[in-house]
């Protein structure tokens, strides 16, 4: 890996630079690890692939107070009935069990987090088991005012979701809620150490594509990291076309030649993003590149809905419900088994790029993003 800036250009025209500062060329594919033969009953969590899973995903709930035009529709959401969402003691149950099979991080997301009541309550629940790292995504409308008490509870970091720079825009994006209240949750997390606060940005093929560089700028103003995420197939509205969606590799390019880039190591190769520096100046860009640059071969995320299904992929409809063993009186060891085999069963990659893809059933704020 390099930031060679040489003009030297690949057999398809992509100056060297570019090629050799992007990652992906060196990441494992899928299908490259060795099939083993039986799920394991003891050691880690892993799956037929041998990739290891130590990152749970937690949705509390799919409510939400906006109306992003790539998840929801406007109107016509149906929710959850409160009585099928998992409790508080039943999410830290689950949560304590994956513990114990080398589960290390766990992220907070729906919906909107912070739309449940008492969500203080359960990262300090949460926290009592003991994880490694506890983060949240959150749009940023209620965060202001919890910022300092996540944090004492023992919330690590956030993620913040902000689409555009531009408060008419933003509007247009989000349907609801206002740019200068995100804005503000973001000094009022920093003030309340939920660093590093990574700001999520979802690029939109004629929307707010013109705004690669603003937030290139906003990264370098502010020294935060901003991370640029690809549409996915995952809205409720089922509208997603690859036309829409922008690619990391363009919003490499776009800022590379304003700003030249550097990458940033990560050695363990399993964060989604792939991150670069500014040669010359603080702040950060990621680029989560799904859909044109899968990083399937390197997951080791298993997801927990609201209502207590286990889902070992954003883009596979299988789902095993914890919460019928949980409710049925069901033993930890029962839930290790299904831990276990939902990780097991998970296939190799998402198939976005496969002629037969099908969207999942369920979209992205149902899931849990
Ligand atoms: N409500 C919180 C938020 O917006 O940050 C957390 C849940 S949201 C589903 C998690 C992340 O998924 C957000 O960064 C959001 O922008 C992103 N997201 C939602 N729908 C998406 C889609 N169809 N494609 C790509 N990212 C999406
Ligand atoms: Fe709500 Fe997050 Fe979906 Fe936007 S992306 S509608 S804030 S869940």
């Amino acid at each position: 890996m390099t930031s060679d800036c040489s003009d030297a250009a690949t057999s398809d025209g992509v100056p060297l630079a570019v090629r050799s500062a992007v990652r992906l060329s060196v990441k494992p594919v899928v299908g490259e690890y060795p099939r083993t033969q039986a799920m394991p009953v003891t050691g880690p969590l892993i799956d037929a692939y041998g990739r290891v899973h130590s990152d749970l995903r937690i949705s509390v709930t799919d409510r939400c107070n906006l109306r992003c035009v790539y998840c929801m529709p406007e109107d016509g959401m149906t929710f959850l009935a409160r009585e099928d969402l998992l409790s508080f003691e039943e999410i830290a149950r689950v949560a304590r069990v994956a513990r114990g099979l080398g589960v290390t991080s766990v992220r907070l997301t729906g919906g909107e987090p912070l739309v449940r009541k008492g969500l203080v309550d359960l990262v300090a629940m949460i926290a009592e088991v003991g994880f490694d790292d506890i983060a949240m995504t959150t749009n940023g409308v209620h965060l202001a005012a919890h910022a300092e008490a996540l944090r004492a509870a023992g919330l690590a970091r956030v993620n913040i979701s902000c689409d555009s720079l531009r408060p008419d825009r933003f509007g247009e994006i989000r349907r609801r809620g206002h740019l200068a209240t995100v804005l503000d949750a973001m000094v009022a997390a920093e003030a309340a150490g939920l660093t590093p606060l990574k700001v999520n940005v979802v690029l939109l093929r004629g929307r707010n594509d013109d705004e690669i560089l603003d937030f290139a700028a906003f990264a370098r103003d502010s020294g935060r990291l901003v991370r640029f995420i690809e549409f996915m197939p995952l809205d409720a509205q089922g509208q997603w076309d690859r036309d829409q969606l922008v690619p990391g590799r363009e919003v490499f390019e776009t800022i590379n030649a304003r700003w030249p880039l550097t990458p940033l190591d990560d050695p363990s190769r399993i964060a989604p993003a792939e991150r670069f520096g500014f040669v010359d100046a603080t702040g950060e860009i990621g680029l989560i590149s799904s859909v044109t640059e899968p990083f399937c071969g390197t997951c080791n995320r298993l997801r927990l809905t609201a209502e207590g299904s286990v889902r070992n992929c954003l883009f596979s409809d299988d789902e095993m419900s914890v919460r019928d063993v949980v409710r049925g009186g069901g033993r930890d060891e029962e839930i290790v088994t299904l831990l276990r085999r939902a990780v097991w069963s998970k296939f190799p990659g998402h198939a976005i790029n496969e002629v037969n893809f099908l969207a999942p059933r369920r979209s992205m704020s149902m899931i849990g993003g």
